[in-house]
């Protein structure tokens, strides 16, 4: 199991500058229309790779960037903690409690991925390569599709019985399977 343990955002969307402790357990995550609950939603996603700027409900990857005042800040960044359970962190030699993910975005689009972790109090960053974090995701299990949307919600709610098990199968990354299974079949 993956324990995700705490959120920080910097100049993400609405947030300027939040850090969100996940307590063990159920989250709710409640406030008024517009307050920023979904971007809460999309910083994680941002993380865990989503590479389509309107599935962050963005025009262009530069607009999860705060825009204050009239002014873009110059970058974005999203970091979620994990605790290093199953050592997982230990193929990058880091013994560390928790370690956090982090994915940097800059006005030009460009971003980075870095893993954030405590060495006697010392904050330790390390650069990862696309292929390093694509392993990483598939060790922690987060590669696929792990959030219900907002929209798909509304979806699943209107649409009729057999409508609602293929969406279902589709999140759950089941269509998936049952499409290699017919597949099989066939040959
Ligand atoms: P609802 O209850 O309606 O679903 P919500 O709490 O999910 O609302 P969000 O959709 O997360 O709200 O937040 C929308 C707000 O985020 C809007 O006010 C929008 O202007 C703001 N926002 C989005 N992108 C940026 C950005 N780049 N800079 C500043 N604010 C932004
Ligand atoms: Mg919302």
């Amino acid at each position: 199991m993956t324990t995700l343990e705490k959120i920080e955002l910097k100049n993400f969307k609405s947030f300027k500058k939040l850090s969100l402790d996940i307590p063990k357990g159920f989250t709710a995550i409640v406030g008024p229309n517009g307050s920023g609950k979904s971007n809460i939603v999309d910083a994680i996603l941002f993380v865990l790779g989503k590479t389509s700027a309107k599935k962050l409900r963005a025009n262009k990857f530069s607009g999860l960037i705060t825009y204050h005042n009239g002014k873009r800040a110059d970058f974005a960044e999203v970091c979620i903690y994990f605790l290093n359970e199953n050592d997982t962190f230990k193929t990058f030699n880091i013994n560390a409690d928790r370690v956090g993910i982090l994915r940097r975005i800059k006005k030009s689009g460009e971003s980075n991925y870095y893993l954030i972790w405590k060495d006697n109090d010392k904050e330790k960053r390390r650069k990862m390569s696309k292929q390093e974090i694509i392993d990483l995701f598939r060790k922690l299990g987060l590669l696929g599709n792990n959030v219900i949307s907002q929209g798909d919600l509304l979806r699943i709610i209107n649409v009729s019985p057999i409508e609602r098990r293929k969406i279902i199968d589709e999140i759950s990354g089941i269509a998936e399977f049952d499409e290699k299974k017919k597949k099989a079949e066939e040959e």
